[in-house]
C-alpha cells in the first residue's frame, strides 16, 4: 500500500485546510482504519478475482468467490455512508476523507471498487436533483450498503457521443418506463447487494443531448418483484475480471424522473465529475502499488556488482534508480493535481474545479499505465510473470484512459469548454492560480511556461480539434510545474520531495516548449495547405 503519510501530505498540501469542515487528525484516523480493512479483507481479493472472473447464470450475474461477502463486510462497517449525512444514515464526512478511502480501495482491489465505487457520487447527485421523498426512499439504502448504484449511459450506439442515446423514456400514470439497450454497464449486476439503483440517461424529448433525461431505475420494485432489465451478457477483457461488465436490455422497466426532463446529462455530470476525479486517483492507485512492488523488489533482487567489485541489488544501479525516481515524481505530480481539482469543488471554486478535473482524470490514468508498465521494466522477466501481480495492475489500468469519458475526449473539453465557456473564465481561474504561484518563483521557469501556455492557448483557439492533445500535455505540464514551484518554497529539508522537483520542473518546463513547438508546426502546416489550395 502506498504510503498514507503521501496521501494526506498531499491533501492538506493542495489546501484541504479551505474546505468546510475538514479535519486532518480525523480524516487520518478514518482512512487508517480503512487501510487496515482493505489490506487484511479486500487486497486478498484481487489476485483471485482476477483469475476466476465473473459469471453470467440464468440472467443473474455473480462476482467471484469472496466478493460478496466482503462486500458486506464493507458495509456493515459503514463505509458506504461514509459521505451521506447523518439525517440519512450516514457519516457525514466530506469528499475529501472520501478521496484517501477510495485511491486505498482501488489499490486493494479495483474490480470491487468499480462495483461499490459509485454509491457517493450517486449520493451527492441524488441529494442535489432528487426530491426530497426520492432522498428519503433511496440515500439510506445507498448509505446503509443494501443497494449499490450504476451509471447507465453507453449503448452500442452512443459512447463519446451521448447525443445518440436511443434508451427512451415513457411517462406513465404513476411512473416511468424505460425501453432500450445498455452497454459495457460496470456492476450492472452482481449478487453482493439486495438491489441496485441504475441511473439511467434516456430520451424523453427531441434529438440530441436536450431530450435525455435522468431516471432512477431499481432492479428490485417496492413490492419486492424485479423490474423489467435483463442482463444479457457480460463482457470479457482484458483487466478487471473481478467487475462485471454488463450488457442491458430494459424493456418497460419501472423508473422514477430524477430532476428535470431535459437537464439528464446536467445531473448525470455531477456523478461524472466525482467519477472522473475518482478514475484519475484509481490511475494513481495502481502506480502506487506497481512503484511499492517494484522499489521492494529492486532492492532485495541481487545482481551485478558496484563500481568496487562488491555485490550489488538492482536498486544500486542508477538506471534502477533513475526509474524508480521517475516513478514516484509521476505518482505525487499526478495525485496532486487530482488533490488540487477536489480542493476546488469541495470549496466552491466551481471554474478551477472544471478546468482542472478533465487534466486530472487524464494526467492519472496515464499515470497508471505508464507506472505500471515501468514497474515491470524494473522487475525483468518477473515483472512478466503472474507472480508479482504487476501485469494484473497493467491490465487493469488501461480501463482509467478508456471509461468515464475517453481522455481524447477530456482534451477536447478542455480545448473547448475550458477555453471558451462563460468568456474563458475556466481557463482565467486557472492562469490565476498559476499566476500566483508565478509571483514568487525563485526563477524563469514557471513565469516563461505560462507566457508560453497564453501562446498555445491562441493557437489553440484557431484549432481545437488539431491540437486538444497537446493542450492537455501542456495544460497537464504548467500545472505540475507550479506544484513542484510550491514543493521547491515550501518543503525545505525533505530530500525525497526536493529531488522529485528539481527534475520534475525541468520535464515539466520542456513537455510544455516541446507542445507549443508542435502546435506552432501544426499551424503552419494548415497554413501551407491553405495557401496551396
Ligand atoms: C470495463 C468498462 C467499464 C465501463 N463502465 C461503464 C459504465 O459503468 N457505464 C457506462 O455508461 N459506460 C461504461 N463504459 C463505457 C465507456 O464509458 C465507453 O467505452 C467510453 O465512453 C468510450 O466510448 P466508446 O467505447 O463507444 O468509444 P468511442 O466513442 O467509439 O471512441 C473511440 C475513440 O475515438 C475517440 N473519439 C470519439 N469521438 C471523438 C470525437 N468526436 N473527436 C475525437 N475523438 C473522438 C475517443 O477518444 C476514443 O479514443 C465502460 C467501458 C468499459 C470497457
Amino acid at each position: 500500500m502506498a504510503a498514507l503519510d503521501d496521501r494526506l501530505w498531499s491533501l492538506e498540501f493542495a489546501g484541504a485546510a479551505r474546505i468546510p469542515g475538514w479535519d486532518g487528525a480525523l480524516a487520518r484516523e478514518v482512512a487508517e482504519h480503512f487501510e487496515t480493512f482493505a489490506q487484511q479483507r479486500i487486497h486478498p481479493l484481487d489476485s483471485a478475482g482476477d483469475l476466476q472472473g465473473c459469471r453470467l447464470m440464468e440472467g443473474r450475474a455473480y462476482l467471484p468467490d469472496g466478493f460478496a461477502q466482503v462486500y458486506r463486510e464493507l458495509a456493515q462497517a459503514g463505509w458506504q455512508g461514509l459521505t451521506a449525512p447523518e439525517e440519512f444514515g450516514g457519516q457525514g464526512l466530506g469528499p475529501a476523507v472520501q478521496a484517501l478511502v477510495s485511491e486505498a480501495f482501488s489499490e486493494a482491489c479495483h474490480a470491487l471498487q468499480m462495483v461499490a465505487g459509485l454509491v457517493p457520487g450517486a449520493i451527492r447527485l441524488l441529494r442535489q436533483v432528487a426530491t426530497p421523498d426520492q432522498q428519503a426512499r433511496f440515500i439510506p439504502e445507498l448509505a446503509s450498503g443494501a443497494w449499490l448504484s450504476t451509471m447507465c449511459l453507453t449503448e452500442p450506439d452512443a459512447g463519446s457521443d451521448l447525443s445518440r442515446i436511443r434508451t427512451r423514456a415513457i411517462r406513465g400514470a404513476a411512473d416511468w418506463n424505460i425501453s432500450g439497450e445498455k452497454i459495457f454497464i460496470s456492476g450492472g449486476d452482481q449478487d453482493a447487494s439486495e438491489n441496485i439503483l441504475h441511473l439511467v440517461l434516456a430520451r424523453s424529448g427531441p434529438e440530441g443531448t436536450r431530450g435525455l433525461s435522468l431516471f432512477a431505475c431499481p432492479a428490485v420494485l417496492p413490492d419486492g418483484s424485479r423490474n423489467s432489465i435483463a442482463v444479457t451478457r457480460i463482457e470479457r477483457k482484458m483487466g478487471l475480471h473481478g467487475s462485471p461488465t454488463c450488457h442491458m436490455v430494459f424493456d418497460q422497466a419501472k423508473a422514477d424522473l430524477i430532476g428535470t426532463a431535459g437537464q439528464g446529462l446536467a445531473a448525470m455530470f455531477l456523478l461524472m465529475n466525482h467519477a472522473r476525479l475518482d478514475v484519475g486517483l484509481q490511475g494513481v492507485a495502481h502506480a502506487a502499488k506497481a512503484h511499492a512492488i517494484a522499489r521492494a523488489y529492486a532492492h532485495d533482487r541481487g545482481q551485478g556488482r558496484q563500481p568496487d567489485g562488491t555485490p550489488a541489488v538492482l536498486a544500486d544501479h542508477p538506471d534502477i534508480q533513475r526509474l524508480l525516481n521517475d516513478m514516484d515524481r509521476q505518482i505525487l505530480a499526478a495525485r496532486a493535481l487530482a488533490h488540487l481539482a477536489l480542493v476546488a469543488l469541495e470549496s466552491g471554486e466551481d471554474d478551477l474545479a472544471e478546468f482542472l478535473t478533465p487534466m486530472a482524470k487524464v494526467a492519472g490514468s496515464e499515470t497508471g499505465m505508464r507506472v505500471t508498465e515501468t514497474a515491470m521494466q524494473v522487475l525483468g522477466g518477473y515483472g512478466y510473470l503472474q507472480e508479482y501481480r504487476l501485469e494484473q495492475a497493467y491490465r487493469d489500468a488501461r480501463i482509467c484512459a478508456i471509461y468515464e469519458g475517453a481522455n481524447g475526449i477530456q482534451a477536447l473539453t478542455l480545448a473547448t469548454r475550458g477555453l471558451a465557456h462563460a468568456q474563458g473564465a475556466q481557463a482565467e481561474a486557472f492562469e490565476r492560480y498559476v499566476e500566483d504561484i508565478a509571483k514568487s518563483s525563485a526563477d524563469t521557469l514557471l513565469p516563461t511556461a505560462l507566457k508560453e501556455w497564453h501562446a498555445l492557448c491562441a493557437l489553440v483557439r484557431t484549432a481545437p480539434a488539431e491540437t486538444a492533445p497537446l493542450f492537455m500535455q501542456a495544460s497537464i505540464a504548467l500545472a505540475e510545474l507550479a506544484f513542484w514551484d510550491r514543493v521547491t518554497a515550501n518543503c525545505p529539508g525533505k530530500a525525497r520531495l526536493q529531488q522529485r522537483a528539481s527534475v520534475g520542473r525541468h520535464v515539466a518546463a520542456h513537455t510544455l516548449h516541446s507542445q507549443l513547438h508542435f502546435a506552432r508546426l501544426n499551424a503552419r502546416q494548415t497554413e501551407t495547405v491553405l495557401k496551396r489550395a
